[in-house]
């Protein structure tokens, strides 16, 4: 079943949809989410001009109990292709506060039990390794980079200083490249760039909900036998906030960030849907984001685009337009 499940994934894109709890004191609002059925989503559209509602269809729709480990267990054959030598890219979607982080890394008060997709996805790479070494050798290692206002930085830096690779040009060649041997690895490597993500954030506002940061995992394998190698990666992407924001209130550099992050989730919205729709030509340069993904996007790689939802009322119109975003593709 599960060979069956990584062909079907074999050069597509597929799109995951989470929906996030209430929030502790939010017990008496009520949700915009009428209805989560199989892979469907319906929501609820009525305000003080009508009653109203929408339903949207995806590959699969968790609802607001869903767990980590539900969540993580239909992405595992994803963590199978990279060792089998292909690219994947598993990107995080949706309005701050919807729980992209959660998704992708886990809340800020991290158990066992709450680890996130990366955490998991390293985890079940060296377990997959290891019941592997009889027949092949794998090296793994990882770099970790954030996208800010199109300029691309190393997270992965231990001398405090954080360079800024956008001249080097893409697949940040720059970047430092990590090898790791175990999860105990990755999770360190994983705390510094965090520390190292919070170092150019001012006090004020918090950078993390404004920029791309990208975790990317390089596998090389090694057949035993034949001496044959396989390359695999895969990029795991919590990307900046998709909300708008409101131009007549924001200036400055609030409103450049804004349009840069309008203009990359753009972009990276045009490449999945011409790739959807089999066009042959993709835009893939018109962002830092999608030239850096562009080997995890496309040809025989595997992406899966997770878009996340918050579920109070005053978020209905980011619902609506990420679940928009995501209808172009699936
Ligand atoms: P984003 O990264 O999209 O801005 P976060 O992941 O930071 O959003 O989530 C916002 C808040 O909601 C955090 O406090 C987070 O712990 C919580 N949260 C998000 N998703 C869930 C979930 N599925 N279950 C429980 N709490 C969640
Ligand atoms: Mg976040």
């Amino acid at each position: 079943k599960l060979y069956n499940q990584v062909q079907d994934l074999k050069g597509s894109i597929r799109v995951y949809c989470r929906v996030r709890p209430f929030l502790s004191g939010q017990s008496n609002y009520l949700s915009t989410v009428d209805n989560i059925e199989d892979g469907n989503i319906t929501i609820s559209t009525a305000s003080k001009h009508g009653k109203g509602c929408k339903s949207f269809s995806f590959n699969k729709v968790f609802g607001p109990c869903a767990t980590q480990a539900e969540v993580f267990s239909d992405m595992q054959p994803l963590i199978r292709s990279v060792l089998d030598g292909y690219n994947v890219c598993i990107f995080a979607y949706g309005q701050t506060g919807s729980g992209k982080t959660y998704t992708m890394s886990g809340p800020r008060d991290l158990s066992e039990k709450s680890q996130g997709v990366n955490y998991r996805a390293l985890g079940d790479l060296f377990l997959i390794a290891e019941q592997r070494k009889d027949t092949f050798s794998y090296n793994v290692a990882v770099q970790m980079i954030e996208i800010y206002n199109e300029q691309v930085r190393d997270l992965l830096v231990t001398d405090g200083k954080i360079r800024n690779s956008s001249q080097t040009g893409l697949n940040v060649p720059d970047a430092n490249i990590i090898p790791v041997s175990s999860t105990f690895d990755v999770i360190d490597l994983m705390n510094l760039g965090q520390r190292n993500r919070a170092v150019g954030a001012t006090a004020l506002n918090d950078r993390s909900s404004r920029s791309h940061s990208c975790l990317t995992v390089h596998v090389q394998g090694r057949d035993l036998t034949s001496g044959t190698i396989l390359r695999g990666c895969m990029h795991l992407v919590d990307l900046a906030g998709s909300e708008r924001v409101n131009k007549s209130e924001v200036t400055g550099d609030r409103l450049k960030e804004a349009q840069h992050i309008n203009k990359s989730l753009s972009a990276l919205g045009d490449v999945i849907a011409s790739l959807a729709q089999k066009n042959p030509h993709v835009p893939y340069r018109n962002s830092k984001l999608t030239q850096l993904l562009q080997d995890s996007l496309g040809g025989q790689a595997k992406t899966l685009m997770f878009i996340h939802i918050s579920p109070e009322p005053d978020s209905l119109g980011e619902t609506i337009s990420t679940l928009k975003f995501a209808e172009r593709v699936a």
